[in-house]
């Protein structure tokens, strides 16, 4: 059995960027919270900015848990191995989608249903 070090150093490196604009984000947002101004306008435009910047928190931490997800699932010894139909996925594929759940042809089926 392989732990695939490598994408999970990759996986590793992504999640700490990931934090970190996380933070970043929930720092902008609380400044926002604090202080909105008094002209209208540029309320409005601090209110865009913060309806932005939640949309991107939510984006980052749905990534960053999925990132998460993954490097548990190789910690316990399921990755790389299909949700759906339990067969190995091919070492190519999880190199270019670390996070894939699925088999090359699982998601080809998915997709087809989902379109
Ligand atoms: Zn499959």
């Amino acid at each position: 059995m392989t732990n695939y070090p490598e994408i999970r150093a990759q996986l590793e490196l992504e999640a700490q960027t990931l934090r970190s604009r996380l933070q970043k984000i929930t720092g902008d947002l609380r400044q926002e919270d604090g202080a909105l101004s008094a002209d209208f306008e540029e309320q409005a435009v601090e209110l865009e900015n913060s309806e932005v910047l939640s949309a991107l928190e939510d984006q980052t931490h749905r990534k960053l848990k999925q990132i998460e997800h993954t490097i548990e699932r190789i910690e316990n010894g399921n990755y790389g191995v299909c949700n759906s139909c339990g067969d190995d996925i091919a070492l190519k594929r999880l190199t270019a989608i670390p996070y894939t759940t699925l088999c090359l042809s699982c998601a080809e089926e998915a997709e087809k249903s989902n379109a």
